[in-house]
């Protein structure tokens, strides 16, 4: 979905005309309103002069649409300003057995990699691909200076240039990974995005709370593009001021990046050294030093962000992250854990 961007002004009554806002909000939450998957062109054979699809490809691929795309853009009064920065890319094999120790970890309603491919394969009537030949290609979009200053400054409710952040630009994702994934299918390559399909919808489960049947930050974990912090966001060579995304393919696409046993490795305070900002930060009191991080707390303060958002952003959306923002890991793995 291509949402019509507003230039010089703002929108008017957001919470009954932003539809672009609510349709993404739907989508996120049930998995409604996503555009139908593209179609799958099989035997299509190789054609002089097309691109060889290996790891280069998607890593340039994904750095291209970022830097290019007119979609990664802001809206007034932010008009002409970049959402994300270059991107971080990583790769996941599909049977890596790290995907059933999330149904463990998470909950069996967490994809892996060959269910989400069975369920695409079916769409277009063909048998899906053994999950040796599938691949997970997982990307980091770091938030421009900008934005994080914004929400550094912000002590309250997020920052306008943050809520745009988490609308445009999660639309912008969708938008891009969706002309890979069709160019893919055109290719005779099954793909999906997981987190576009109607299979894709938020609950509370046991155990975890809120979680969705794909988790792009777990998956980036799998891909070791980063590490988990107290505040549950992913600690990356970029810091944890970012979005995240991730697709499937039927492509054997090897692993690009070392992952750490430890998945705390890039937060201070779990590897013993003084920090807690991100506690400090925290308007709704949910990280705790001993608890760490309170997902119905935290939940509970996105979604009363709507209002907030509505009458001063002007826009359809619910928003936080102040603990990942004036703190030591947001934009690079904090200093005294950097690896030599
Ligand atoms: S602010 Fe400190 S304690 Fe919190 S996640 Fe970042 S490094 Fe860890
Ligand atoms: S996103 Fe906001 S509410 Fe949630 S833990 Fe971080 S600061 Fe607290």
């Amino acid at each position: 979905m291509v949402r019509r961007k507003m230039k010089d002004h703002y929108r008017k009554l957001s919470f009954i005309t932003d539809l672009g806002g609510m349709q993404s909000a739907l989508g996120e939450l049930r998995g409604f309103g996503h555009p139908k998957q593209p179609s799958l062109t099989p035997g299509c054979p190789h054609q002089p002069g097309d691109p060889v699809l290996d790891e280069n490809w998607f890593c340039g691929t994904i750095k291209g649409k970022i830097a290019g795309h007119p979609e990664n853009g802001m809206e007034y009064p932010f008009y002409g300003e970049r959402i994300f920065e270059e991107a971080l890319v990583g790769f996941v094999k599909g049977d890596d057995p790290i995907f059933e120790e999330y149904k463990e970890i998470i909950g069996p309603h967490h994809f892996t990699p060959w269910e989400i491919m069975a369920w695409q394969a079916k769409n277009n009537g063909v048998e899906p691909p053994p999950a040796e030949d599938i691949s997970v290609v997982s990307f980091v979009m770091p938030l421009t200076k900008a934005t994080r200053q914004d929400n550094k400054m912000a002590t309250d409710w997020l920052a306008e240039r943050w809520a745009q952040t988490r609308l445009h630009g999660e639309l912008f994702s969708q938008i891009f990974v969706r002309e890979i994934v069709t160019y893919l299918m055109s290719r005779g390559i099954l793909a999906v995005a997981p987190d576009v399909t109607p299979i894709f919808n938020k609950k509370r489960y046991p155990n975890v709370g809120w979680a969705s049947p794909w988790s792009h930050r777990h998956v980036a974990y799998a891909a070791g593009l980063g590490t988990f912090g107290m505040h549950d966001f992913l600690i990356t060579e970029k810091g944890c001021a970012h979005r995240l995304g991730s697709f499937v393919v039927n492509l054997r696409l090897q692993p690009n990046r070392e992952r750490p046993e430890d998945i705390h490795a890039n937060c201070l305070h779990y590897q013993g050294k003084k920090c807690l900002k991100c506690m400090e930060r925290c308007p709704a009191d949910a990280i705790s030093r001993d608890g760490a991080h309170d997902k119905e707390k935290c939940y509970k303060r996105v979604a009363d962000s709507l209002k907030h958002c509505n009458r001063n952003y002007h826009i359809f959306i619910y928003g936080c992250g102040l603990c990942a923002t004036g703190v030591p890991c947001e934009f690079q793995i904090p200093k005294p854990l950097q690896k030599k």
